[in-house]
């Protein structure tokens, strides 16, 4: 099967692309060493990244919150063009954008673009939903907002424990978590935001949690409150999310996907997911 993948690599000379097997990082990266950089996935449909703004924005404001130097949003477009040029329209992509710390001595940090093809498996869970689990993460929800170091709302490549907390869920059988704070409230997922709907108004819980402000989720509520449909961002339990119409997590590449099992219980959607997309293809 053809490699697809591609890197768009950011030098002082300018953008450099190569394919996608090819090494561009030195092994004494702090990114590879200490997961000590941000990140950002963008979705890529008919040759497009259609939400670049927001990602760039957020990435932005990730590297900001590590004190990295950002080449700015300049470079990070002439990376993502750089990709993009030439990809098949009819593919559906993601764009990861890596900023990290680079060698951590004064020289420029590491700086690049990485495209590939959606995974299958994203694009299954999309189409047939998903069966979830909640795990708690053991911080308190307001805790974060108070302790800097901890990074909250920053997309930091330090997604060790986001990506276990996948595999844990996995080894239950499932196919995503929920993430929870020590008292029981809602966080997010490894990888996206929840959303729920309660008597049509649709819901997702604060970012002073210390979760990461969802792009999909913010445009996600600006369009349902231009189209009239109430929002509200507030606290929520698993209880709650049992009790609602219909639960979803949604982020950039996956698109929204129907949470059809909770906790080893089925649950329905009350016919909002066609709504619900269709509000974010507005
Ligand atoms: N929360 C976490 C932890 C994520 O990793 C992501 C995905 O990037 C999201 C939420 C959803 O963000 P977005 O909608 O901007 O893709």
């Amino acid at each position: 099967m053809t490699d697809l993948r591609r890197v768009a690599v950011w030098t002082d000379g300018g953008v450099d692309v190569v394919p996608g097997d090819r090494p561009v990082v030195t092994a004494f990266d702090a990114g590879l060493g200490r997961g000590d950089g941000v990140f950002e996935s963008v979705s890529v449909r008919e040759g497009r990244a259609p939400h670049l703004a927001a990602h760039l924005a957020r990435l932005a404001r990730s590297a900001a919150a590590l004190a990295l130097t950002d080449p700015g949003e300049p470079a990070w477009r002439a990376l993502v063009d750089a990709v993009l040029a030439g990809w098949d329209a009819g593919t559906e992509g993601v764009v990861r954008l890596f900023l990290t710390r680079g060698l951590g001595d004064g020289t420029p940090p590491t700086a690049l673009a990485l495209l590939s093809p959606v995974p299958a498996e994203v694009l299954r869970q999309r189409a047939e939903g998903i069966s979830v689990v909640s795990l708690g993460l053991g911080v308190p929800a307001d805790f974060r907002t108070t302790a800097p170091w901890l990074l909250g709302g920053a997309k930091t490549l330090s997604y060790a424990v986001n990506m276990a907390a996948l595999r844990h869920a996995h080894g239950l059988g499932a196919d995503d978590a929920v993430l929870t704070s020590l008292e029981g409230r809602l966080l997010e997922a490894p990888t996206s935001s929840v959303v729920w709907a309660v008597d049509g108004e649709l819901r997702t819980p604060p970012p002073d949690t210390g979760i990461l402000p969802g792009t999909t989720q913010a445009r996600l509520f600006a369009r349902a409150a231009e189209a009239g449909r109430p929002t509200r961002v507030a606290h929520g339990t698993v209880d709650d999310l049992h009790a609602a119409d219909a639960v979803w997590l949604v982020s950039g590449v996956r698109g929204v996907a129907r949470v059809h099992t909770l906790d080893g219980v089925a649950r329905g959607d009350d016919g909002l997911t066609g709504q619900v997309r269709d509000l974010l293809a507005r």
